[in-house]
């Protein structure tokens, strides 16, 4: 007899086997996009977050990193200027899966 909670929906294990939520973390893959504002102005987009503090963080470092203004928004960074490539070899330094 199976009770509720006891198996996880996904892979069907037992809760305590499964790696279904990590193996999510692992394949959450973060989109780089750059937007041009009606201004004219080029502003660099990094979405697929989940975690809204680990976005405020990231949104904190990356600026630094950049050395440029921006904003984090519910589930995606902004950044002031077209900073695609460096953002991309940034985040890939520190795992995440990046595409765009
Ligand atoms: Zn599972």
């Amino acid at each position: 007899m199976r009770l509720a909670g006891e198996v996880c929906d996904t892979c069907g294990l037992p809760k305590e086997v499964c790696v279904c939520q990590d193996l999510e973390t692992e394949q959450t893959v973060l989109r780089i996009s750059m937007d041009t504002r009606r201004y004219g102005k080029a502003v660099t987009r990094i979405e697929g977050f989940e975690d809204t503090g680990a976005l405020k963080e990231m949104a904190r470092e990356l600026k630094r990193a950049m050395a440029t203004g921006g904003t984090a928004k519910k589930g995606w960074i902004e950044l002031q200027g077209d900073h695609r490539d460096e953002v991309k070899a940034w985040l890939s330094q520190r795992g995440y899966r990046v595409e765009g």
